[in-house]
């Protein structure tokens, strides 16, 4: 029998940026207290928890401290060092999703070949560790190819596509690199998304499947229902499903897809955590992923996933806010449309790049919820 964690019960979140933000606001709603690790004071999240252990990830002497006062403990942030999460299992602490899920998702290889070995579809790929594999992954794949760090990236930190044989001259003159892998380019004709919960007892349910845009490799847009085949999105959720239960997840993943003309679904990244891309639900569906996540670890029951309404999320980057004045004429400009919900991650500082806040547009169809969404990031310039 597993253990259920009811509130006023404490849980403990290694990370402390707006995905523990957003963590922590839901189990407060819940009656839960928060404890969050971070290395940055007055980290998005420890904004609105009880208290903050201000340490780096890696410090398992802080982490252990933050185990010992906390109920049960989870994680924000993908790169959080598996030997941290691994180092609080030994000492008999859970940590969900576990550190196996986590270690596997933190390296692109392995994760690929763990998909493949599930029967789950990948981009096909090369193992590149030194300069004599580019080669070799060239004339096995060919260009265009996206060419990753295997390890650390995300929001398309680490990567570049290489369209011909000038730009893989420019990778091979790099005097050293870590290990990469090498994809072959998909032309995909849309990025979806499945964000999936498991419960304690092995309960799974998935959300509302939203398709994807990203400006510079980081999502711009999320659009749900995605404008897919209705057997797209339950192939797509089936392989969610099974992704979560072949990991042992507990708690919320988000599984990023690639489809293909012909309607075949290519996974291609695992997130062992809530995901950007399901910020939607938390007004457009009757469970938020982030309240889902704190119901799977506490060992509570999940709760519906339906949809209430159309929904458009746009990320705020800080690209184009470098100066608070623009924030402020954003939210002036966002807070006129009615059906517009904005979040802001209490962020000091701006920079390009950075995720500030999303706004989620909720309206009686899709097409109507974009358009709004253009007139209000519109009406804010
Ligand atoms: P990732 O860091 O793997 O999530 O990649 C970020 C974004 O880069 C994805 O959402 C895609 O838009 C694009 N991308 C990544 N891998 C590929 C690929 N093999 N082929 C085409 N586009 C890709």
């Amino acid at each position: 029998m597993y253990k259920k964690i009811y509130p006023p019960s404490t849980i403990g979140i290694l990370g402390g940026g707006q995905l523990g933000r957003m963590l922590a606001q839901e189990a407060k709603k819940m009656g839960y207290r928060i404890i969050t690790l971070d290395p940055t004071l007055g980290c998005p999240c420890a904004q609105v928890c009880d208290e903050q252990i201000v340490a780096e990830f890696s410090n398992k002497t802080q982490a252990l401290k933050l185990a010992k006062k906390v109920d049960v403990l989870t994680y924000e942030f993908e790169n959080i060092p598996a030997e941290t999460v691994e180092y609080l299992e030994k000492h008999g602490f859970s940590v969900f999703p576990c550190s196996k899920a986590l270690k596997l998702t933190q390296n692109r290889i392995k994760e690929k070949e763990f998909l493949r070995s599930q029967g789950i579809l990948t981009a096909d790929f090369y193992a590149v560790e030194r300069t004599s594999d580019l080669e070799k992954a060239f004339l096995e794949l060919g260009l265009p190819a996206v060419l990753k760090t295997s390890t650390g990236g995300y929001d398309g930190k680490g990567q570049v596509v290489l369209k011909n044989r000038k730009e893989l001259e420019n990778v091979f003159s790099r005097s050293s690199f870590g290990p990469l892998i090498w994809e072959k380019f998909i032309p995909f004709v849309k990025e979806i998304s499945v964000i999936c919960a498991r419960g304690k007892n092995g309960q799974i349910k998935t959300f509302p499947v939203p398709e994807n845009t990203h400006c510079n490799n980081i999502l711009h847009m999320s659009i749900v229902p995605a404008r897919i085949p209705a057997e797209v999105e339950k192939k797509a959720a089936n392989i969610a499903k099974r992704v979560a239960e072949r990991l042992g997840v507990i708690g919320v993943i988000g599984v990023e897809m690639f489809l293909l003309k012909d309607r075949t679904i290519l996974v291609n990244e695992i997130a062992p955590r809530v995901h950007n891309s399901g910020h939607y639900t938390i007004e457009a569906c009757y469970t938020s992923q982030f309240e889902q996540h704190i119901r799977a670890i506490c060992g509570l029951p999940l709760g519906s996933t339906d949809l209430l309404s159309p929904a458009v999320m746009v990320n705020i980057l800080g690209d184009g806010l470098m100066c608070k004045k623009d924030i402020f004429s954003l939210i002036d400009g966002v807070l006129k449309i009615a059906g517009v919900n904005l979040h802001l991650y209490g962020k000091n500082e701006i920079r390009p790049g950075r995720k500030m806040g999303h706004i989620t547009v909720l309206a009686k169809s899709v097409s109507d919820a974009i358009r709004k969404a253009g007139i209000a990031l519109k009406s804010s310039s």
